[in-house]
């Protein structure tokens, strides 16, 4: 080893790393935390990633849907704020996002679902969601020929939502974060919380102990496991998500929105010259399994080629399909907030599945709470940690 190695080695080890705020986890929501931190003026601010490379976690597995067709206000807002976002990200921050509105269609096959679609529809007007569309069984069956229409009795369109590239829009706003000042160790762990008297004093890490007031915990799936250092309870489990997508497949069009098929769930996209299939697979339990089940490609493709009998004929490779996890709550709403009980611990977790499509306003409003106290996007204290000892949980049911 080189002495100038040994020097920097000694250094590391013996200098007490100090920062204003200490963020876990260097997914696209703690990279967006980084962002607005430093677009709002605090600099001093270090990411700690155990991993080597950024978008390892649940970021990297995502199916970057993006949407604003959700049933409860506050999902709604967050998707206002972050489909805007998207819309202007190359030049707000200095890099793409790859945002491609090319819309999501859901479609019902029965009664119920298409009254739902329609008070979802009136819900997302009056949160200023103006130009969501009802559809005709005619008009869906003229966006994709190819599905099977005769028990769909209409749906709704909503031409702003579709697709992010969830790694683009993760280095993109850690990029800016960095052009700004703030810090990134890749290949460290946290492996401890230190709190005194009530308050965050500082994290322990693979690379020695940083002091600090504020930390964030946007540790995705683990996040659980990150809380309990600071011994606080987060109700944050990970649930498998798997997704398969075809060889090259031109039965379909070039270009068509994220189509859900709301009689089984099954929804699917096109992904470059092949389709992207997904589906919540409802026997799947909690736990960090992150292989892919071989026996699920026939699962999903029985109900894929139902719905698109063309689909039969696709080709598929279990070798390239993949699995990653879900941050899943009880009421499959964000965690988003101070910590009851350790002064300086911030949340910002738990997206159910809407982390990749939430992170702008997710990484806003949490820059909003640690520098101000309150945001202007959403009123937080709806997210807060609280809820679940409160009883006021919220209730999302467009969860997909
Ligand atoms: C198959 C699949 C499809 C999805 N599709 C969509 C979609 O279409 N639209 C959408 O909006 N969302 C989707 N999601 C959800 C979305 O991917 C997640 O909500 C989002 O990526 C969460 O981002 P994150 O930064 O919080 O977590 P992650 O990306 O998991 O990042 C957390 C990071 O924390 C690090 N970490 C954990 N513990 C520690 C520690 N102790 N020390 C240091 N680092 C630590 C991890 O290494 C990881 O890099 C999908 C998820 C999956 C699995």
């Amino acid at each position: 080893m080189k002495l100038k190695e040994i020097k920097g080695k000694i250094r590391r080890h013996t200098m007490s790393e100090t920062a204003d705020v200490v963020i876990v986890g260097s997914g696209i929501v703690g990279s967006s935390v980084a962002y607005h931190l430093a677009d709002a003026g605090c600099k001093n601010v270090l990411v700690i990633e155990r991993d080597a490379h950024q978008g390892k976690g649940s970021t990297g597995k995502s199916m970057g849907g993006v949407r604003a067709q959700f049933t409860t206000p506050v999902n709604i807002q967050m998707s206002r704020y972050s489909i805007d976002f998207f819309s202007t990200f190359d030049e707000r921050v200095g890099h793409p996002a790859d945002y491609r509105a090319h819309g999501y269609l859901f479609c019902a096959t029965n009664e119920k679902h298409l009254a739902y679609l329609k008070a979802n529809k009136e819900r997302q007007a009056a949160n200023g969601v103006t130009n969501v569309q009802f559809l005709s069984r005619d008009e869906i069956a003229e966006i994709v020929p190819q599905l099977r229409v005769e028990d769909i009795l209409g749906g709704t369109f909503c031409p702003t939502d579709g697709f992010v590239d969830p790694h683009s829009v993760m280095m993109g706003f850690m990029l800016n974060a960095r052009e700004k000042g703030v810090r990134l160790w890749l290949n460290t762990e946290v492996t401890g919380i230190e709190v005194e008297s009530g308050r965050v004093k500082a994290v322990n890490t693979s690379r020695g102990r940083v002091e600090t007031s504020v930390v964030v915990n946007a540790a995705g799936a683990w996040a659980a496991i990150v809380a309990r250092m600071a011994d606080a309870e987060l109700p944050v489990e990970p649930l498998r998500r798997q997704l398969v997508p075809t060889e090259p497949f031109d039965g379909l069009p070039k270009r068509f929105p994220m189509v859900i098929d709301m009689s089984t769930g099954f929804h699917f996209r096109r992904e470059g010259k092949g389709i992207l299939l997904a589906w919540n697979d409802p026997e799947e339990t909690p736990g960090f399994k992150t292989d892919f089940d071989d026996t699920f490609v026939e699962k999903i493709l029985t109900r894929a080629a139902s719905r698109v009998p063309c689909l039969a004929e696709a080709e598929v490779n279990p070798r390239r399909a993949w699995a990653g996890l879900y941050e899943m709550t009880p009421d499959h709403h964000a965690i988003i907030g101070p910590a009851q009980n350790v002064e300086g611990l911030f949340f910002v977790n738990g997206f159910s599945g809407h982390g990749v499509m939430h992170s702008p306003a997710s990484g806003r409003i949490t820059a909003d709470l640690i520098l101000r106290g309150y945001s202007e996007i959403v009123d937080a204290t709806q997210l807060s940690v609280d809820r679940f000892e409160t009883g006021k949980l919220l209730h999302e049911t467009a969860v997909l």
